[in-house]
């Protein structure tokens, strides 16, 4: 699969990070309730057909939002997204486990 980046041009899937549905866009508020964050963090529809997605460039470090069809694998588009989706809120991303060294 290409993927036309709007800064790079045509481009190899492997260049790319996917990010799912452009569900992730839609954050919840920090005070929602857990069932909003659980659906939101772990729900994921699987569509057979049309899907907006999220993809970021890793050698232009752009995020994308691609229209493609999981059935045909069509790419219809590619877009920029100005201004790319804000970081995560602290409080619900879990600090990264750091590992231990053995001696
Ligand atoms: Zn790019």
């Amino acid at each position: 699969m290409r993927l036309t980046c709007p800064l790079c041009g045509p481009r190899d899937r492997r260049e790319f990070t996917y990010y799912g549905s452009d569900d992730y866009l839609r954050r919840p508020a920090l005070d929602a309730p857990a069932e909003d964050w659980d659906a939101y963090l772990h729900l994921r529809d699987n569509p057979a057909g049309p899907t907006r997605d999220l993809w970021y460039h890793d050698p232009c470090q752009s995020w994308l939002a691609v229209r493609r069809d999981t059935v045909t694998h069509a790419v219809h588009s590619v877009e920029a997204l100005d201004p790319p989706p804000a970081p995560a809120p602290a409080a619900a991303t879990p600090a990264p486990k750091r590992r231990r060294r053995s001696a």
